[in-house]
């Protein structure tokens, strides 16, 4: 018998109480799972079968009043009024269907975009950012080199100054988005070795010299990340980002920023995998009686559920210090790996409860469990993210 006061081990059952959400969170999220349940839902498991969206789905989620979170209203955003829990809440309600293939894709902006409007000249908030937040044209963020992606001080697409222009040569890999960017955010060297010759850079798409092709590898997830190549492209100088040979210096409190983002996708897939992996459990009979009446399979599921319950606890205490003006670096670097190792753990345990029905279609926990790894290398892999915190820590 379950404790009637117990919340039902649902996905929304799953998120432990937080002080911290209130009504405005609520409301935030029934506006996301509506839109979700309306315009993806239906179509996921098509779009993952075609490895793609339609982008369609770019303007109706301007419409609708979700491409534009967090930016400024006469940008066409929905103002700057939010807080975390309102990127944390977009991040969940896109992942509770393990619909990476579509976020990956509409959330680019918001990583994309503020170096644009802060640092870019004036005339890039009509020729970029307006038309961005209104999904009339897509844009990329284009860092990760195919010679590396963690050691950012050894990139090697260099720009180098002829005139009143850049002329561009080298070339950038797994780019979210990069099949059908219109233009992309790329860090180039423009000065010396290091991170500090480095500046952000505004390429268009369509310029003579660029070329691009799907990574092959990730078919299976996302047919339109891509690799670019660049061939004496040659760049106004005015498409230059924020200052030279500082091109990451500002960018530091938006990867912070963004890795709740990551953070959260995984705790909701995880909490996904856990629904249906207790749902399961208590309908499927072996050796006469239900799987969650064999102690090994409690003890599974409990497990999953006391560290899903840590990585929240984390999560709301680390949202909480951030809004009280700390940024500690370390412990959100900790918190990633807790959340993205979480995720591994239980997607591995909730297909192994699930077993061979977890393959013959029906439910989330396949998906996830290919999908997994992701987080763990993207956003700050797991190795890059302990050195950070040990940097940080002092040793
Ligand atoms: C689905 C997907 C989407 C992506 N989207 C984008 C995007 O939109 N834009 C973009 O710019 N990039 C994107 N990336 C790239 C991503 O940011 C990189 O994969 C990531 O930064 C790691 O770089 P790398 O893969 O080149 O690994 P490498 O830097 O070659 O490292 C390989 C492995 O070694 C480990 N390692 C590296 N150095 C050390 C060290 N000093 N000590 C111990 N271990 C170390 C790393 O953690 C990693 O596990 C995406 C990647 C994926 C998979």
């Amino acid at each position: 018998m379950s404790n009637p006061a117990s919340p039902a081990l649902d996905f929304d059952g799953l998120r432990p109480p937080s002080p911290f959400l209130m009504a405005e969170h609520d409301q935030w999220r029934a506006h996301l799972r509506g839109f979700i349940n309306r315009h993806v839902a239906p179509n996921l498991d098509a779009w993952d079968a075609a490895s793609d969206f339609p982008g369609a789905l770019y303007q109706q989620a301007a419409q609708d009043g979700i491409l534009g979170m967090g930016f400024r209203e006469d940008l066409g955003g929905t103002g700057e009024d939010i807080d975390l829990y309102h990127r944390i809440i977009f991040a969940e309600e896109f992942f509770r269907m393990g619909s990476g293939v579509v976020f990956a894709d509409l959330a680019t902006p918001w990583i994309a975009l503020p170096p644009i409007i802060n640092g870019g000249a004036p005339e890039m908030l009509d020729r970029i950012a307006r038309p961005v937040l209104a999904g009339d044209k897509k844009i990329a963020f284009a860092v990760t080199e195919p010679g590396g992606g963690s050691d950012v001080s050894g990139f090697v697409t260099t720009a180098e100054r002829r005139g009143d222009c850049f002329i561009v040569n080298g070339g950038k890999t797994l780019i979210s988005g990069a099949m059908k960017a219109d233009c992309l955010l790329t860090a180039v060297r423009t000065g010396g070795p290091g991170i500090g010759g480095l500046s952000l850079l505004l390429i268009e798409t369509d310029r003579p010299g660029v070329t691009r092709g799907s990574v092959p590898g990730l078919e299976w997830y996302n047919r339109n990340n891509g690799w670019l190549k660049f061939d004496n492209v040659e760049v106004p100088v005015g498409n230059l980002i924020g200052v030279e040979n500082r091109g990451f210096a500002g960018l530091a409190n938006q990867f912070n920023i963004e890795r709740f983002s990551g953070i959260a996708a995984t705790l909701a897939m995880t909490r996904t995998c856990v629904a249906e992996a207790v749902a399961f459990a208590r309908e499927r009979q072996t050796f006469g009686k239900r799987l969650i009446d064999h102690q090994v399979m409690r003890h599974k599921i409990v497990d999953m559920i006391q560290r899903l319950k840590v990585s929240y606890a984390f999560l709301d205490l680390l949202v909480w210090r951030f809004s009280q003006g700390e940024t500690p670096v370390a412990d959100l670097a900790m918190l990633k790996i807790q959340a993205t190792t979480t995720l591994e753990h239980c997607a591995r345990e909730s297909l192994q409860v699930l077993g061979g029905r977890a393959y013959t279609g029906g439910n989330r926990v396949e998906r996830i469990y290919r999908e997994a790894r992701i987080f763990v290398i993207g956003g700050g892999s797991e190795e890059i993210l302990r050195d950070l915190a040990a940097k940080q820590m002092g040793f």
